[in-house]
């Protein structure tokens, strides 16, 4: 299908160089990042389908855990993290979507009235989406989550405490002091 919208372009957000997409927290509007994972395809379609009329949703549930804020503890599920950059594509995104599946239902309609003489309109195929080619910063600082094998990047000024984001368990900030000096 030309100018058909594949799964793999709509689905992905630029990542930094060490694969960390970045994610802000709703309550505290503070930003952290957690690398990509295969879940967040499947986040994203569930978030642009719920904006889209007439899908069901039971049909494009993915598996949502939750996630903490790193800072605040906010908890929320894992399609709740978009910054303002990211909502404004998801609609783009969204709306393209939809002139893409309008386009194909005007193009059904074409094929299966074909010998109508009184059909009246021609389906105009959509313009093609440009995707998101912004790169994305390398910014924050990595701290490691022992407690879950994960990592989470956060500001770079933050000294407080954190939680993990995906068991809320406190950890401190500060840096591994090294060890001691013999004398
Ligand atoms: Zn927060
Ligand atoms: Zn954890």
């Amino acid at each position: 299908m030309r100018g058909s919208l594949q799964t793999e372009e709509i689905v992905e957000f630029p990542v930094d160089r060490r694969g960390f997409l970045r994610r802000e927290c709703a309550a505290c509007h503070r930003q952290f990042k957690l690398r990509r994972s295969g879940a967040d395809a499947s986040i994203v379609l569930r978030r642009i389908m719920k904006s889209l009329p007439h899908v069901n949703e039971q049909e494009i549930r993915a598996a949502i855990s939750q996630r903490i804020c790193p800072y605040c503890a906010h908890r929320a599920d894992g399609d709740e993290w978009w910054t303002d950059e990211q909502r404004v594509f998801l609609g783009r995104m969204a709306a393209a979507i939809g002139e893409e599946v309008r386009f194909e239902q005007l193009r059904h309609v074409e094929r299966t009235l074909g010998q109508n003489p009184y059909l009246t309109f021609l389906p105009v195929a959509p313009a093609p989406f440009e995707g998101a080619s912004r790169t994305e910063s390398d910014d924050m600082r990595v701290m490691p989550l022992v407690c879950c094998g994960e990592e989470v990047k956060i500001r770079e000024s933050w000294t407080g405490s954190i939680r993990c984001p995906f068991c809320g368990i406190e950890h401190a900030t500060e840096p591994v002091q090294p060890p001691a000096d013999p004398d």
